[in-house]
This record gives C-alpha cells, sequence and structure tokens, in this order.
C-alpha cells in the first residue's frame, strides 16, 4: 500500500476550496459526470482507431445514492495507480492562496484554472474513493481513498470490469444531497443534454396505486440534442418541439436560427425569438450556455452583445473561457468573434425572413419589434443591418421599410425649411381627433405605442438627415407642420389681450399641470379651442422616466397651450360679446395704463445714463409710486374681465371640452360639465 501527501503546496486547500466554493457546492456532480463523460469519449475514440481491441459494451454512466454515498459509475477508460499518481495526487501548483482571494466569488474560475474538476466532491464529502480499473490489457483495480486532508492511500482492490467508480461519503452539512429530488434536479440542470447515456436507477411505474421500480434504466438526458444535429434534416416541428422541452410554458417561438459553425472558433446551438409580452428586463437571461453539451450558465451578459440576451434558446461553445472573470469576457478575441458573428448571423436571417416572406415578417412584426428596436439602440453595427428591413406602422396598420415611408410622405410633409415631418400617435383612440385632423390635410400618421419607442424617435432623428419627429398633438394641425408663414392674426391687440385672459382665468387649476392660452387663426371650419403639448417638453419628461440622471425634468410640470381659434364663429361671438359687455370699462382703465406708462417711460428716459446716486429720493418716489398705480389698474381691469368670464358659460363650455377630448378633464370638475351642458340644453 501506498501512502503520500497530495501535491499542493497550500497546507490544506480543502477547507479553503469549501469555503470559497461552498454557494456553488453544487456543481461538484457536474464536474465528476463530465470526467464520467470524458473518460467515456475516449475509450470510443481509442476503439474507433483500433487501440483498444476489447468489446466496448453498455457505455451508460450510472449516478447511485444509497443512505450515506453517491457513487458515479463509468465505463471509460479507467486509470491505472501511475495515471492516479499522475492526475490526482499531483496537483501542485503555487500561489493558490493568492488565487483563491482573488477569484474566490467566481468559483468557475478557480474551477477551470486548476483543473479541481475532481476536487470539487470535496466541497460536499467527508471522504472520496476512487475506485478504478484502466482500460490497458492486463491492467491491475485500485482503489484512492482521501478523507480531505492532504493525505491519501492508494492500495490494489478488486473490479470486475473497466472503468471507475467514484464515491462520496457526503459531509453531514450537506445531506441535501443524499436526496433523490435534489440529485434529479441537478442531473436534469446539468447533466440533461450530455452525449452519452446517464442514468440515475431505474424507471418507476405505478402498480397497484404505489411506485414500483421496473428494470429499465432511468436514462435523464438527451445524447444528441437538436443542435447536435444537421440543420438540413430538421423539420420546423422539431424546432418547436425543443423549444418547448426547454421552456415548457411558454407560446410558440417567432424565428429560430441555427448556427454551426468550426472556423475560426468553435460555435453550434440555436436561438429563438420568443413571443415577449411585456418587460424588457424579466425576460433577459434565457439563454444556456453549454460546453460539449455540459451545462456551464444561464447567464450570457458579455458573450453575446447585450440586445440578443433577449433571445432564448442554448449556445455551446469549448471556445469561450470560462475560466476567467465576467469583466475579462468582453476583451477575449475569441468572445469578440463569436458576439460579432451571432449579430451577424441573427441579422442576416431576418433579412432573409423579410426578403422571401414579407407577410409573415409584417404578420409578426409587433412580437419581433421590441429586439430589433433594442439592437439598434445599443449596437451600431445592428443599425446599419436593420435599416432595411425595420418596419414602421402607420395608424392604419400598414408596413413601411424606412425607405418606402419617406417616399410615401416627402411631397406632402415637408416643412417651408425643408424638414421632412415625420408625425406619429402613441394611442389611436386618446389622440383620434389629432389623428383625423392629420388624416384629413392628407398627411400620415405612425403608431409608436412600441416599450423603446420614446428612444428610437430621439434615436432615428440623429440619423435621419433634415427630419423631425412630431407627435399629433403636440400643436395645431398647421403649426406641426409649416408650409408657409402664418397668416396673421385680424384681432386688435385688446381684442386678443381681452380672449386670452377670459380663458386664462377660466382654466382650471391642477396639481403639476401649467396652461398658456394664445389665439390663431385656423379655419372657420376647424374646432374653435384646441389643447396641445409640446413636443420638447413631454419628450424630456418621456426621457426622464426612463433614463437616469434626467430626473430635473420629471419634476417640471405639464406644460399645455390651449389654442383659440380666431376663425371660429362662436370664438368671434365670445369676442363680440365681451366686447359689449366689458370694453366701456376697460377703455377708461386702458386709457389711464397707458397715461401711467406714458409718464414712467419719460421719468425712466430722464433717469438714463445717471447712476444711483445721482437720482433725487422725489423722482425715486415718484418711479415706485407710478408702479404701484400700474399695478393697481391692472388688477382694475382684469376684474372687470375675471367678473365677464365668470358669468360666461360658453367659455366654461369651450373649455371644458378641449380638456375632454385629451383626457384632462375629471372627477368633480367632469360632473359639473355634465351638469352646465344639461343646463344650457334647456
Ligand atoms: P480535468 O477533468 O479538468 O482534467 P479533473 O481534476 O476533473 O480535471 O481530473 C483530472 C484528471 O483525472 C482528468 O484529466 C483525467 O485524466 C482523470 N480522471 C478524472 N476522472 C476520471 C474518470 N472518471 N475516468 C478516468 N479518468 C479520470
Amino acid at each position: 500500500m501506498q501512502k503520500g501527501n497530495i501535491g499542493v503546496t497550500t497546507e490544506n486547500i480543502f477547507p479553503v476550496i469549501k469555503k470559497f466554493l461552498y454557494s456553488e457546492n453544487e456543481i461538484f456532480l457536474r464536474e465528476l459526470v463530465s470526467n464520467a463523460v470524458d473518460a467515456t469519449q475516449k475509450i470510443k475514440t481509442l476503439a474507433s482507431m483500433g487501440d483498444f481491441k476489447g468489446e466496448l459494451g453498455d457505455l451508460t454512466i450510472e449516478v447511485k445514492l444509497d443512505k450515506k454515498t453517491i457513487t458515479v459509475s463509468d465505463r471509460g477508460i479507467g486509470m491505472t495507480a501511475e495515471e492516479i499518481d499522475k492526475y490526482i495526487n499531483q496537483i501542485a501548483f503555487s500561489g493558490a492562496n493568492d488565487f483563491l482571494e482573488k477569484y474566490k466569488n467566481d468559483a468557475n474560475a478557480i474551477i477551470g484554472h486548476f483543473g479541481l474538476g475532481f476536487y470539487s466532491a470535496f466541497m460536499v464529502a467527508k471522504k472520496v474513493e476512487i475506485i478504478t480499473k484502466s482500460c490497458k490489457e492486463g491492467a491491475q483495480a485500485v482503489k484512492w481513498t482521501c478523507d480531505g486532508s492532504p493525505k491519501f492511500t492508494l492500495e490494489d482492490t478488486d473490479k470486475p470490469g473497466r472503468g471507475t467508480d467514484i464515491v462520496l461519503y457526503i459531509d453531514d452539512d450537506c445531506k441535501e444531497f443524499l436526496e433523490e429530488n435534489r440529485i434529479d434536479g441537478l442531473l436534469k440542470k446539468y447533466c440533461r443534454f450530455l452525449p452519452v447515456p446517464v442514468a440515475f436507477g431505474k424507471k418507476k411505474e405505478w402498480k397497484d396505486g404505489k411506485q414500483v421500480e421496473t428494470k429499465e434504466n432511468n436514462i435523464i438526458n438527451d445524447t444528441t440534442p437538436l443542435w447536435t444535429r444537421t440543420p438540413s434534416e430538421l423539420k420546423d416541428e422539431d424546432y418547436k418541439k425543443f423549444y418547448s422541452t426547454l421552456y415548457p410554458m411558454s407560446d410558440e417561438p417567432l424565428f429560430w436560427i441555427h448556427l454551426n459553425v468550426d472556423y475560426p472558433f468553435n460555435l453550434t446551438g440555436i436561438l429563438y425569438f420568443p413571443k415577449v409580452k411585456s418587460n424588457v428586463e424579466l425576460n433577459k437571461n434565457k439563454i444556456q450556455l453549454y460546453c460539449n453539451q455540459v451545462y456551464v450558465t444561464d447567464s450570457v451578459e458579455g458573450i453575446v452583445p447585450d440586445f440578443l440576451t433577449l433571445l432564448h434558446g442554448v449556445l455551446d461553445s469549448p471556445d469561450i473561457p470560462l475560466n476567467v472573470s465576467r469583466s475579462y469576457l468582453q476583451s477575449d478575441a475569441n468572445v469578440k468573434k463569436i458576439s460579432t458573428y451571432i449579430t451577424k448571423k441573427v441579422s442576416d436571417r431576418l433579412q432573409d425572413i423579410f426578403k422571401k416572406d414579407r407577410k409573415q415578417f409584417e404578420e409578426k412584426w409587433n412580437d419581433l419589434k421590441i429586439f430589433i428596436d433594442y439592437g439598434m439602440l445599443t449596437q451600431e453595427d445592428f443599425y446599419d443591418r436593420a435599416k432595411d428591413f425595420t418596419l414602421f406602422t402607420d395608424t392604419d396598420g400598414k408596413c413601411y421599410t424606412f425607405d418606402e415611408y419617406k417616399t410615401l410622405i416627402k411631397d406632402n410633409q415637408t416643412d417651408k425649411d425643408d424638414n421632412l415631418i415625420y408625425l406619429y400617435a402613441n394611442n389611436k383612440d386618446e389622440q383620434y381627433s389629432f389623428i383625423e385632423a392629420a388624416t384629413n390635410k392628407g398627411y400620415n400618421v405612425l403608431l409608436m405605442d412600441g416599450q423603446l419607442d420614446i428612444a428610437v424617435v430621439s434615436m432615428l432623428e440623429q440619423k435621419f438627415e433634415k427630419c423631425r419627429f412630431t407627435r399629433v398633438d403636440s400643436d395645431v394641425i398647421d403649426n406641426l407642420i409649416v408650409k408657409e408663414d402664418k397668416k396673421a392674426n385680424t384681432l386688435s391687440g385688446i381684442q386678443l389681450e381681452a380672449i386670452n385672459t377670459i380663458f386664462k382665468m377660466q382654466m382650471p387649476k391642477l396639481a403639476k399641470t401649467e396652461f398658456e392660452v394664445m389665439t390663431q387663426a385656423m379655419g372657420e371650419n376647424n374646432i374653435p379651442v384646441i389643447i396641445t403639448q409640446s413636443e420638447y417638453m413631454r419628450r424630456m419628461k418621456e426621457m426622464a422616466n426612463i433614463q437616469a440622471g434626467m430626473s430635473f425634468y420629471g419634476e417640471m410640470p405639464d406644460m399645455y397651450n390651449v389654442v383659440l381659434n380666431s376663425d371660429h364663429q362662436l370664438v368671434k361671438d365670445i369676442i363680440s360679446d365681451e366686447e359689449a359687455n366689458c370694453q366701456a370699462n376697460i377703455l377708461p382703465i386702458q386709457h389711464q395704463i397707458d397715461e401711467v406708462t406714458k409718464q414712467r417711460n419719460e421719468l425712466k428716459d430722464m433717469q438714463k445714463g445717471k447712476k444711483e446716486e445721482e437720482i433725487s429720493q422725489v423722482d425715486k418716489d415718484k418711479l415706485s409710486d407710478f408702479d404701484k398705480q400700474w399695478d393697481e389698474l391692472k388688477k382694475k381691469k382684469e376684474a372687470v374681465y375675471a367678473d365677464y368670464a365668470n358669468k360666461n358659460q360658453q367659455v366654461k363650455q369651450l373649455i371644458d371640452l378641449a380638456l375632454l377630448q385629451n383626457g384632462l378633464l375629471k372627477g368633480e370638475a367632469l360632473s359639473n360639465f355634465i351638469k352646465r351642458s344639461i343646463e344650457l340644453m334647456k
């Protein structure tokens, strides 16, 4: 019997492994089963090259549980005593402590780096045995035992067949790993697609109201998962079926892409475009990453471009370095190539469907849009590819490419400064009347109601030349696309002031909302009062909601413009009614205001160029007296207007109608409006 110390420089490596890797201790099973797979693949290779002449036999790997142990058995190449010494005993490395300290949060890094694969058994076991018989002719079976200290024993033993049994005596604080359900779950997670059959006990069936074991092995894996097969031999149904085994509760996928490269890097996999219903964030991290069919992780950030983390499916590549930290991954040349390759494949596939079957593409556009938008927003090279197949949808549901749409609106929607104006709505019902007004003018209105459209609009404004996106309700129709200089208002200064003041006084006081009243000649057939919201301010506020560092805009009030149509008969009527009622009172006050203003200006002129101390006290008093008089006169004037406005039911009615149209009339105000409307009908 041979005795010795395992060649680690650290006095006792196992407690260190245990402590640092504890949160990931379940991966021990993956490590042991994939070692068994490797040993099995090797014997197959030896046999196929004629270097192993014996019977291969049944190569199924077995995982067995009993009260105290887990055993992983394979019929692979096995090991001789010399090989155990070389591969298991001499895991000598220097600076182990430094390394463990550096990567203590990244178990994969440590395991990959040092080939601690086998030693991960000590994360859950207090004692480990290797009972193995090499495939070499006449080999002597050996048993290696280690209790977690650097001391081991190695002795000859009896073993009927070729291969290796790894027996783990599970630690008292890891008893969960002796539960059938726990192991079954782990095998399904890590071993589901391993290339060699893995049996976990026997299949069970119901007999006489009880579950009984059958003779048949309970194979937990699919050894030839879809991504390893030749695309040309597969049907749509196969892809859909595979998708539903990966994500049993999901809707059918929209499209899929079968990846299959072996130069300059090795990558296989299938990516699916899922049907996403709502939140982008919630749907990330559904891609599973494999390394030669061994499950590694479902966090692919840093490996595929951010927007593609929204896709579902599997990627399998031995060329993705897993023994480095995530932040380092992004700078790895292979990872960069893989990421670029995947982006190109995805855009090629979309382009292909668009060209071959535009109808299908348009039907699925609503579901696809979120991926493409996200991609264009986050990845410049994806925008360059996607711009040819990205679609705009108008409020009638028609789809256009960017180029097609430009051609459609070029003639009618170019303003006097040669800017192409893209009109859009984000809610067909709420903005109905604005859409109608635009359509009546022969304009086309896009529907931009996607989750990312606020950001997309800003991006497209940067990308397209000489263009502006304007929401239909951001101004009155003639101002949305200004084709010639504005028609001058025919109202006098005092008329304008009167009507604006009267309406302003009757506007409701709403929290965080401000109304600016103005008058414009909009044609007698247009509605009398319209409320619009400036595109700029609204967008800033919308951006503030989705972007950090803009909360300042979020705090600003909503600013609306109330535009009175001076061409409309009702507005004209109010103006003449107001003149008949108020002007007799207003004119004398206005006269006094003009007089005070004139005298104040004269005084100011005289003081021009003088320093503060050169102005006499008398003059200073005079000036402040004028200011006081002016303020009082203004208040007097406003009181006249207020008095009139209060009695004018028509002004209130027009304001409420405009508020109603914008969804701003609610609660008590709405109830008052209904009562008033009934009164007016009597
Ligand atoms: P790695 O698998 O990364 O090389 P491990 O520590 O898991 O590192 O294993 C070390 C070596 O021990 C393997 O390379 C292999 O030669 C040998 N080995 C481990 N498990 C088995 C097994 N089940 N059958 C045969 N050889 C094995």
